[in-house]
């Protein structure tokens, strides 16, 4: 396919980054790539949708990795997985000797291993510099579905429609399943059985990088899985908890251990984020020296500080999250710097998965989340107009409108953006602003 025909079509077909910030998949295509990546790590606790999406779907996955190293010109493409996803590791097998350019590299069972920066390293040998892109290093990074996404929209001319999810905690049946884009969190909890607790909490996105969303909140692009939670549960009261007290906390009781910084997953990759250096200047309010707080930028906001380094119960990461976001907001660049050497204490210094699930005391919630391939049914579905980095979508349709299954319902905005499509037959009842509702007729 012509480069300029699959930025196209990717852009046309609604491609985000399934995950994440959800940066438009047609961006990412580079000529300069000489390594494309497919990021099947899955390191979020309990999460569960990529390793059985790939078990499922190899031959459509693995054909859309091939076409988008063979348009872009790239001459090698990297499965990067762990080695404890069997089924999905035979699925591949099976497929792989189809494509030349194509190898396996086997992951270890740490976390942060889905941070693209640190599996460009663990594939590559090769470090993205401070703030870089991956592309500076000749590589780009799709994750499984958005591969999947990108060779439906390619291939077979159909949009992203549906969101695959984990839905596991406090329910009696965790599962896996596909979803209408728009679709509200309380249906899709409906599909794992029986809720095992009262009053319960839905933590969007992953026990370590998620948040608490209301339960008529919408699936989005992004949306990866719902994470049932008693009210009562330390990582809820955790994320509940104001900045105000946490930074008076950290004045009182940070002992400058220097734990978090040991292990920030950036900073052994030579990145300049300093947890330990900047809770220190945040909680004395010292400004002499900056560079604790212009460093926020490089902060991936990973967890690994917060939820399993201190020893203190601190939040360094959410608090270098507000300092970051305040400098965005200012117009404030990050420095331009380059990473020092790999700490030579990196290899020591990860993060065990079982470590970090007993740790957040998610062990009991660590069962299989089987993969239920139908799309489950919706009768209405909200369908935000901003899912992903970038402005939203146009609408093009208005009150009153009938629309098919994946008709596009809001075109590409000028600048970075992508369409939105109908993720259900029905009529168009709200169009606003912000989202674009439609009743299944
Ligand atoms: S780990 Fe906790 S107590 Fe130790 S330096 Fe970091 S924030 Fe302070
Ligand atoms: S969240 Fe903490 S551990 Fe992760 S990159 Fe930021 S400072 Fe480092």
């Amino acid at each position: 396919m012509k480069f300029e025909e699959l930025q196209q079509k990717l852009k046309d077909g609604g491609v985000v980054g399934a995950g994440g910030a959800g940066f438009p998949s047609y961006a990412k295509l580079n000529k300069n790539a000489d390594t494309i990546l497919l990021n099947c790590a899955e390191c979020e606790p309990l999460l569960q949708p990529h390793r059985q999406l790939l078990r499922s779907h190899a031959d459509e996955i693995l054909a859309g990795l091939h076409m988008v190293a063979e348009t872009v010109g790239a001459k090698q493409a990297i499965i990067g997985i762990k080695k404890s996803y069997e089924h999905a590791i035979a699925a591949v097998e099976k497929e792989i000797g189809k494509y030349p350019e194509m190898k396996i590299h086997y992951l270890q069972e740490v976390y942060p291993m889905g941070d693209e920066v640190i599996l460009i390293y663990e594939c590559t040998g090769r470090v993205v510099r401070p703030g870089g892109l991956p592309i500076e290093q000749g590589c780009i990074v799709y994750n499984v579905e958005t591969m999947y996404n990108i060779y439906r929209a390619a291939v077979e001319d159909k949009p992203v429609t549906f969101k695959y999810l984990t839905i596991i905690g406090e329910v009696s049946k965790p599962i896996t399943v596909p979803v209408s884009v728009g679709c509200s969190f309380k249906s899709v909890v409906d599909l794992a059985g029986e809720l095992t607790c009262e009053d319960p909490v839905y933590f969007v996105g992953g026990p370590m990088m998620g948040r608490i969303q209301p339960h008529d909140g919408r699936v989005t692009k992004t949306t990866n899985a719902i994470l049932v939670l008693p009210q009562d549960h330390p990582l809820v009261m955790k994320k509940r908890r104001k900045s105000k007290i946490d930074l008076a906390r950290a004045a009182s009781i940070c002992c400058q251990c220097e734990t978090c910084t040991d292990l920030c997953s950036r900073h052994a990759l030579g990145h300049p984020i300093d947890p330990a250096r900047f809770m220190r200047s945040a909680s004395n309010a010292d400004f002499q020296d900056l560079n604790p707080f212009l460093n926020t930028n490089f902060c991936s906001q990973c967890g690994i500080c917060e939820l399993y380094a201190c020893p203190q119960d601190l939040a360094p990461r959410t608090l270098i999250g507000e300092y970051k976001a305040g400098l965005r907001a200012k117009g404030i660049k990050p420095p331009v710097v380059e990473a020092v050497p790999v700490k030579p204490s990196r290899e020591f210094r990860k993060v065990p998965e079982d470590r970090l699930k007993a740790r957040l005391g998610l062990s009991k919630y660590d069962l299989p989340a089987p993969l239920d391939d139908e799309l489950q049914p919706e009768e209405t579905v909200r369908i935000l107009l901003r899912q992903h980095i970038g402005a939203p979508a146009v609408p093009i349709v208005k009150v009153g409108d009938h629309v098919e299954y994946r008709q596009m319902v809001a075109k590409a905005p000028d600048g970075l953006g992508v369409a939105m499509h109908a993720s259900l037959p029905g009529v168009v009842t709200d169009v606003n602003d912000t989202f674009i509702r439609i009743r299944k007729e």
